[in-house]
Parts: C-alpha cells; sequence; structure tokens
C-alpha cells in the first residue's frame, strides 16, 4: 500500500472515531477515587480507559483496580436477564414471574415458619440509598428481625469499640488531610499499600515531613517496607501489644494528665490494671523484643502529635474488640485525640463500608445509627416509615449466626443483596452447605456469583457504571457517584428490585421511590439527630463538595475532625476500658504447628466476583497462594511455586506456594479472594468476637504439605 493510500485510511478511520467520557467513581475500596470512564470508537471497535479525576480524597490519583475497574462492569458474563433454577439448571424467566415467585416463597415461609424465617443479607459496596432501603424492607415489607451485611466481618470489632470509647463510630475521627502533620504514625495491622493504595501519599508526605512510622503486622507488608519500625507480633496478639506500649508510656510518664482528668473516665482502674502487667509477659506472648516496643512507644509518647489507624489484621480476631480498645487507652492516655495531626482511625475496607453501617443494614441498628432496642429510636424511625412503633422486629443476628441459624432450620428463606457469602464467610465450606437447606434463596447480583449459583431464583443488578448513589467514604465524606452508563438488558437497581418485590407483597405505599435521590431524602430525614446526621447533605450539594458528615443542616459546613471539644457520649467523655488482653483463641500443636492468617492483595477485591473477571486484574494474580517462609517451606519439603495442601481442624485448600523471606516462620498468610481448590475461606476460623461477632479470619492453626504430582516421577 502507498504511502499516500495508507493516508487516505488512516484519514477516514479518524473521521469515524469517536470519543465519549463519563464522571464515575471506583466501586472498590472506602477512598472511592473518582474517575472519567472514556469510550473511543473507531469504526466497529470499542477501547476503555479511566483517567483519574481530581477530588479533595484520593487527589487525582487512581490504583490498579480503579484503573481497570470497567473491565467487569463490561464483562460478557454479566447477567442480563433473571433466571430460575428449574431441574437444576437456570432457564430464563421474566421480571413479572420472579417478582410474583419471590413474593409467593415469601408469604409461603412466614405462614409456615414464622416471620423471621425470612432473612436478608446485605453488602458494604451497595449505596447508602439501598443499604437504607435494604433496612426498612427488612423491617417493613418483611417485618423479620433477620438482616445483617458482609460488614459484620469487616468493622463490627472497630464500630462496637469506637462507639463504647467515644460514643461514636466514624471510621476515622480525623480528615485523611491530618496525617501529614502527624510525627508520629502507628499502622497496626493494616496494609495500606495494598489495600487503599491511593491513600499512601498521605503517609510518604508525612514520612517527608520527618514522620516516625510504626508498622505492626507479622508480615513486612508493603506498607511495612516504609516503616522506620516494624514490630513483626505473632498473630492475634494486638491487644497484648497495646498493652505494653501502654505500660511503656505509663511507666515513663508520658500520660497527658489534663487531658486525661478533663476528657476522659475510667483512667484510675486502667492505670491499675496496667501496673500489673509484668512486660515479660507482653515479650512472651507477642514475641516482639522489648526494647522494640519501648522505642514504638517513646516514639508515640514524645510526639506532639501523633496519629494510630487500625485494620482487620487487629480486628478480624475473637479479641477484635478488644484490641482495638486497647489502642483506643494509648490514644486517650497521651491525649493524641480532637486536633489537627492527632487522632484515631480504622480504615474501611469496603466501598461503601462507613455508609452500609449506617443506616440500618445491621442487626441491631435503625437509620442514622439508631438502636432498634431503643424505645425513642423505634419511636422517630417508626415516624419517619409511617409504621407503629409495635410493628417494628428486634434485633437479630449477626452474619454468621444467620448461616448457623440456616444450618439449624430456623431460617428457611434468605434474599441475598451486593454479597457472596460462599466465599467470604468464615468455615465457608459449612456456609455452602447450610445453604442447600434453605426452602428459598434468591440473590441479587451482576454475576452468577458462588451463592448465586446455589440460588433458586437469580436477579440481574446495574453495576456501579449505571447505578447513582451515595456512598459514605474511608473518612466519613459522602459522595455523590453519578450514573455513567445506561442499564444494559433486563437490569434493574438493587434499590428497585426492592421496591418490586415490596409492591407484589401489597407494601407499596411504603416504598413509593422513583429515583435514588427520593430514596436519599427519606434516609436524610431517618437519619436527623441521630449520630450519624446525613439531614443538612443533599444531592444538590453532593454534586458540589464531598460531605462530612454529621451534617446536620444545610448550613452547616459538615465535621471533617471529630472530638475536638467533646465525645460523642452524654457526658462528652471518652472510656478508657479495662478488658483481657491474654489471647484465648484457636493455638497451634503438634498436629497444627503454624498459624494462618488471611488478608487481601493489590489486585482483587473481596470474595473476587469483580476482579477474577477483569482480565488485566486477573493476570496481574491469577490464583491464591501461600506466602511462607523459606526456611519454613524446606522443613516441609516445599519449593517455591509447588502446590500446597493447607489443612486447619475444618478442612484443607490447595494452593501454589510463594517464598516470603518477610514473613515470621510461624506462620504463613493466604489471600481470601478466590473459590474453589484455594478457597482459603473454607478453613479460617467461625469463633466469634464476643462483642461484636467478628469472626477469628485472622489466626488459626494449621499445617501444610506439598501436593505429590502424580504425573511426575
Ligand atoms: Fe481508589 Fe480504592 Fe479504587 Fe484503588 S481500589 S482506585 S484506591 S477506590
Amino acid at each position: 500500500m502507498t504511502n499516500e493510500l495508507l493516508r487516505y485510511f488512516r484519514a477516514k478511520e479518524k473521521e469515524r472515531a469517536s470519543e465519549t467520557a463519563a464522571a464515575t467513581q471506583c466501586p472498590f475500596c472506602s477512598v472511592q477515587c473518582t474517575l472519567q470512564l472514556v469510550e473511543e470508537r473507531i469504526v466497529e471497535r470499542r477501547r476503555y480507559k479511566a483517567v483519574p479525576t481530581d477530588n479533595p480524597t484520593s487527589n487525582g490519583r487512581l490504583c490498579l483496580k480503579g484503573m481497570n475497574a470497567h473491565q467487569h462492569a463490561l464483562h460478557p458474563e454479566r447477567l442480563l436477564v433473571p433466571l430460575a433454577k428449574v431441574d437444576g439448571r437456570f432457564v430464563r424467566v421474566r421480571w413479572e414471574e420472579a417478582l410474583s415467585l419471590i413474593a409467593e416463597r415469601i408469604i409461603s415461609i412466614q405462614k409456615e415458619d414464622g416471620v423471621d424465617a425470612f432473612a436478608v443479607y446485605g453488602g458494604g459496596s451497595l449505596t447508602n440509598e439501598e443499604a437504607y432501603l435494604l433496612g426498612k424492607f427488612a423491617r417493613v415489607a418483611l417485618k423479620t428481625r433477620h438482616i445483617d451485611y458482609n460488614g459484620r466481618f469487616c468493622m463490627s470489632a472497630a464500630a462496637a469499640a469506637m462507639n463504647d470509647a467515644f460514643g461514636l463510630d466514624r471510621g476515622l475521627t480525623n480528615p485523611l488531610s491530618d496525617i501529614p502533620l502527624a510525627q508520629t504514625i502507628i499502622l497496626a495491622g493494616t496494609n495500606v499499600a495494598e489495600c487503599q493504595p491511593t491513600l499512601m501519599p498521605y503517609v510518604y508526605e508525612a514520612k517527608k515531613n520527618g514522620a516516625f512510622i510504626i508498622v505492626v503486622d507479622p508480615r513486612e507488608t508493603k506498607t511495612a517496607a516504609l516503616a522506620d519500625l516494624h514490630l513483626p507480633l505473632k498473630p492475634g496478639t494486638d491487644a497484648a501489644l497495646a498493652v505494653g506500649i501502654g505500660k511503656v508510656l505509663l511507666d515513663e510518664g508520658y500520660i497527658d494528665e489534663a487531658f486525661v482528668r478533663e476528657r476522659t473516665v475510667g483512667f484510675a482502674e486502667w492505670k491499675q490494671h496496667i501496673e500489673a502487667v509484668e512486660m515479660d509477659e507482653i515479650v512472651r506472648l507477642t514475641d516482639v523484643p522489648e526494647e522494640k516496643i519501648r522505642l514504638a512507644a517513646r516514639k508515640y509518647g514524645e510526639a506532639a502529635d501523633a496519629i494510630v489507624l487500625t485494620a482487620r489484621g487487629l480486628e478480624q480476631q475473637t479479641d477484635g474488640y478488644a484490641a482495638v480498645r486497647q489502642w483506643i487507652n494509648v490514644v486517650l492516655a497521651t491525649g493524641n485525640i480532637g486536633r489537627p495531626g492527632s487522632g484515631f482511625g480504622s480504615i474501611t475496607g469496603q466501598g461503601n463500608g462507613q455508609g452500609g453501617r449506617e443506616h440500618g443494614q445491621k442487626a441491631d441498628q435503625l437509620p442514622g445509627y439508631r438502636s432498634i432496642e431503643h424505645p425513642q429510636h423505634r419511636r422517630y424511625i417508626a415516624s419517619v416509615w409511617g409504621v407503629a412503633p409495635d410493628e417494628l422486629p428486634r434485633k437479630g443476628v449477626s452474619a454468621y449466626e444467620m448461616m448457623q441459624k440456616i444450618d439449624a432450620g430456623e431460617i428457611t428463606g434468605l434474599l441475598v443483596m451486593g454479597s457472596n457469602p460462599v466465599v467470604s464467610s468464615p468455615n465457608a465450606a459449612f456456609v455452602a452447605k447450610a445453604m442447600q437447606k434453605l426452602k428459598f434463596l434468591v440473590v441479587a447480583d451482576m454475576f452468577l456469583s458462588e451463592t448465586a449459583e446455589l440460588a433458586d431464583l437469580v436477579l440481574p443488578v446495574s453495576s456501579y457504571l449505571e447505578d447513582e448513589g451515595t456512598v459514605t467514604n474511608v473518612e466519613g465524606r459522602v459522595c455523590f457517584r453519578p450514573a455513567a452508563r445506561k442499564r444494559l438488558g433486563e437490569v434493574k437497581h438493587d434499590w428497585e428490585i426492592l421496591c418490586d418485590i415490596a409492591c407484589k407483597l401489597g407494601k407499596g405505599r411504603f416504598f413509593p421511590f422513583t429515583s435514588a435521590e427520593e430514596i436519599f431524602n427519606e434516609l436524610r430525614l431517618a437519619s436527623r439527630g441521630g449520630k450519624a446526621d446525613y439531614y443538612g447533605v443533599t444531592y444538590e450539594r453532593l454534586r458540589r463538595e464531598r460531605v462530612y458528615w454529621p451534617c446536620p443542616d444545610a448550613h452547616h459546613p459538615g465535621t471533617p475532625r471529630l472530638f475536638t471539644e467533646r465525645f460523642a457520649h452524654p457526658d462528652g467523655k471518652a472510656r478508657f476500658a479495662v478488658l483481657p488482653f491474654r489471647p484465648e483463641k484457636e493455638e497451634t500443636d503438634e498436629w497444627y504447628p503454624l498459624y494462618l492468617t488471611t488478608g487481601r492483595v493489590l489486585a482483587h477485591y473481596l470474595s473476587g466476583t469483580q476482579t477474577r473477571r477483569s482480565p488485566a486484574l486477573s493476570a496481574r494474580q491469577p490464583e491464591a497462594v501461600v506466602e511462607i517462609h523459606p526456611r519454613t517451606a524446606k522443613r516441609y519439603g516445599i519449593g517455591p511455586g509447588m502446590l500446597v495442601r493447607i489443612e486447619t481442624r475444618r478442612g484443607a485448600a490447595v494452593v501454589r506456594s510463594r517464598y516470603n523471606d518477610q514473613i515470621r516462620e510461624d506462620t504463613i498468610f493466604v489471600p481470601f479472594h478466590w473459590s474453589g481448590l484455594g478457597q482459603i475461606n473454607n478453613v479460617t476460623s467461625d469463633e466469634l468476637d464476643p462483642h461484636c461477632r467478628m469472626p477469628a479470619f485472622k489466626r488459626c492453626a494449621a499445617r501444610v504439605r506439598p501436593v505429590v504430582d502424580l504425573g511426575r516421577n
């Protein structure tokens, strides 16, 4: 072809090419980075690319997941029509048939087995509007007490601890922009570099300003790699470590007596308790040398301003609540809270892990963080919903306990929305078996997830690209996410499905919504006067700015920094807590000599339903691996890249080995984003924290051995 001809065809192609861009927000982690999804059409071909946009949280940054978040939303496996299982196979049904079937099954199950026999299971990635409506749907349309959500596995320990200590649970007490102002930062059980990568620049900036960074983790994670001090504690001993730090602060005179006197209660009891603790015991429990514990405490105690951030590493334990309270004790004892650069936080994992827990998806909560057992709270919400207070059910049980009730035959019908509990629950093989006992399981999802595969009916829902709504990010900022594309096929929004089912049940008058904004306006009213007060936040305002709650009226600027003057308890004071710190949890023995801990990797999100379908993310990490210290691996005859059988007291999983000489020799780490043979949650512990019902994902006893490859000589 001559150059002239080439030029001619290129010019023609350019003529026929077009480009559109739509604003959206990454659906994955709690940062909620914003982006433009650019669609290039060149003749018949379409190409998509994500271009980061500016906002005051992520400041124009986007991580690998956000760059590729459109890939699953545009994936050919997206469900586009409702599917009913007939003779073990899914067949297409019309929406009208699907909705009638759901209503008929709900009515018959509640008649046969009682109103509480039909349960609802939600998710922390649903928008605020959908999370709110799911709670209302359970209480008003179904009248069931059984509703909970996957955030129980995420934020429940920190939420309960912050509520009890401060009187209020918001993930971060300070805006992220306070991080660079701190002189010491403790990151305890949080691997921000992989889980919320676009937050790392806040830590880099702090380091540049001279901050001393302390990371507490059994592995030297990517976050730990930048630390000035890494405390590689034995898994599950975080509470003891915080007690050790508290002891040094007390012994060496780092207590802020004025703060303690004026703004807290319970210090004397805490002091007495801590004074009786022996450092030798802390060292024995945590396996962290005393000089390192002392250095960490001194750096924290000396700092004019300091921040402690925790996450699932210390929270997903049978004493996760106690571990968070012990760190809060340290914060209160030194008065490091309520100032720019001084605060506490638990970094939310899921996209709407914050908003999803504020407005009624939790078994014991009503919108605005109201309690379902509090007479005045019940009266207020009943008045907003137009029902009698007595009609509202009482509190139910936590997410995993719902699964136990399914196994026991007490719950016989279930609606799952925005979650995949068959992969994300602890002891997941038990959960999958229990779910097969249900008389009726309906799942609303974008894909035929592992949970949807077990369903009698699967409802196709819109993706983040198609669903307008709000989410509340890691900072407690309410963010508006516009719809960037038209819906595909016959998919409906989650909120539309709830309204449609309610209509079929004869409860349509309580669910008259025709847009997400209408639901949000009711949510604002329902949250008014509650702890998580959104009344002053409107869509009109959110189109211009991200607003921190509490925001009680339209003229209120929002509340970036909490507890500057008083805490949220009626007396305005924070509470110290005296709690046990000696781990009473699954121990290693001669049969199960290693600690198994689980977590996330950069390329994947939660149960992997979305990210495993993204070619770019899947290529980055196609399967689960076990991170194992080379010396441990050699002891068991495991070479790098070999298939390894991991056994615990509950079962086995098989994954490939990856040597890591920066992990404790007594500990192995496996990410939880996969199903099938590599599904590590099939073997994790289902022991629950007595305070918040958080399962013990982060520590159980395990053994490993190489899988013998019969094909090899
Ligand atoms: Fe931002 Fe989190 Fe999405 Fe990454 S996964 S782009 S950090 S919201």
